[in-house]
């Protein structure tokens, strides 16, 4: 019989969505009336943009005539979409990433996953708390050790940088679950962090696209020195409602050296590999659908879908402080991160609000030990069923 890796034995088991679902059934069963609505869902329920799928539907006929056929594409992404990203997303906004420092990928999940590979397993790995736990888990397959930043509330939950030396560092703004977001003087202060302890800095940044504020930064390479020191990943998913149709990159810039044995070697070489060996790239079609988020035609659309979850969160948000929660995020990211009221822990307010007001969300608990006492909401539903949950929740509370 083969072995299996044992530290698959060490993850801790997520039964976080499937519980939810569980109390959620028994509660419909019980109540066939009553109407539930779920704020918990993490996924998009808008359609995609049009002139995505019209850019989509013109690259399957393409694929139809021997002409204009595709098949294996680069590993690292046509360059129409690297072009498109690095002057739609970088230097548009004066930042100075160049195409051959994107790399195409079928989003962030696999990305935040699968960088892990290119760094070795006696890294030590610094991951915030609350977290999005793709993070650790991958770290604990690849047997790493992983020392926890608690996030707390007092520093509106903004990971600070810790006093233990680490190599690798996962941060993600716009948070999730948290709603928060770095300002530009805790990144740089992040960067001073990485350059003291020749740390790696992962950044995720999925929900890019939701910052509305001025002054925060959109890209950890808006601060000075991140590109020898930052991995950034970016994902359509949210963006575009690409959840189900899969395209999101990451960028590494070439000034990011690493080293073994004594030798250096560049990150993006190392990645380049790595998608060389264990990935066949993304799919034709859909990269042509990304790149028509670049077009004037695709922005407009992008900005309205972004706008419409923007003012389902002003909804929720503003809802909770009426109802005398106390919240934070929904500003800059799509979630909403109540505190929970009364001492109540996570579970008990999801029991709660399910039980008193038909709405589901989700429990901070279920995100690491530091987010008990929290409970998170989602801007992805429908409009018409937000400002109902937001409703029933007032009148509950109240
Ligand atoms: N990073 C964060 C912080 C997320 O919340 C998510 C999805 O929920 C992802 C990455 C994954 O995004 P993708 O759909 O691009 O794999």
């Amino acid at each position: 019989m083969a072995f299996f890796n044992e530290n698959y034995t060490k993850l801790s088991e997520s039964y976080l969505f499937a519980t939810i679902e569980q109390r959620v059934s028994a509660y419909k069963k019980a109540n066939p009336d009553k109407k539930v609505i779920s704020l918990g869902i993490g996924d998009v329920t808008k359609p995609l943009p049009k002139t995505c799928l019209d850019a989509m539907h013109a690259a399957v006929d393409e694929m139809g005539h021997a002409e204009t056929f595709r098949g294996y594409g680069p590993y690292e992404g046509y360059a129409f979409l690297r072009d498109a990203i690095s002057e739609g997303d970088y230097k548009s906004r004066g930042i100075d990433i160049a195409s051959d420092e994107i790399f195409v990928s079928d989003g962030a999940k696999g990305d935040t996953g699968n960088i892990g590979d290119i760094f070795a397993q006696d890294n030590i790995v610094a991951i915030t708390d609350p977290v999005y736990p793709v993070y650790i888990d991958t770290n604990v397959m690849a047997h790493r050790t992983v020392k926890i930043i608690p996030c707390k509330e007092e520093n509106g939950f903004a990971p600070l940088p810790p006093s233990f030396h680490a190599d690798i560092v996962y941060l993600c703004s716009p948070n999730n679950p948290t709603g928060s977001v770095l300002s530009k003087p805790q990144l740089e202060a992040w960067v001073a962090y990485a350059k003291e302890n020749q740390a790696v800095i992962l950044y995720d940044a999925a929900y890019e696209r939701f910052i509305s504020e001025d002054g925060i930064p959109h890209s950890i390479f808006e601060i000075e020195g991140a590109k020898s020191c930052a991995i950034e990943f970016r994902s359509f998913s949210k963006t575009a409602g690409f959840t189900g149709t899969r395209c999101g990159y990451c960028v590494i810039p070439k000034d990011l050296m690493l080293t073994a044995g004594g030798e250096t070697a560049p990150a993006n070489k190392l990645w380049l590999r790595h998608q060389s060996t264990k990935y066949n790239g993304t799919s034709y079609i859909i990269q042509r659908g990304a790149a028509a988020i670049f077009t004037p035609e695709g922005r407009k659309e992008v900005t309205e879908l972004i706008d419409s979850y923007r003012e389902n969160a002003r909804v929720i948000r503003e809802g909770l402080l009426a109802a005398g929660f106390s919240c934070t995020g929904g500003v800059n990211a799509p979630y909403i991160w109540l505190k929970c009221p009364k001492g109540l822990t996570s579970w008990q307010l999801f029991d709660e609000l399910l039980n008193k007001a038909s709405v589901v969300g989700t429990p901070g608990a279920g995100f690491g030990e530091m987010g008990e006492g929290f409970f998170r909401l989602t801007s992805f539903g429908s409009h018409a069923d937000t400002v109902e949950a937001v409703k029933r929740i007032e009148a509950a509370f109240h």
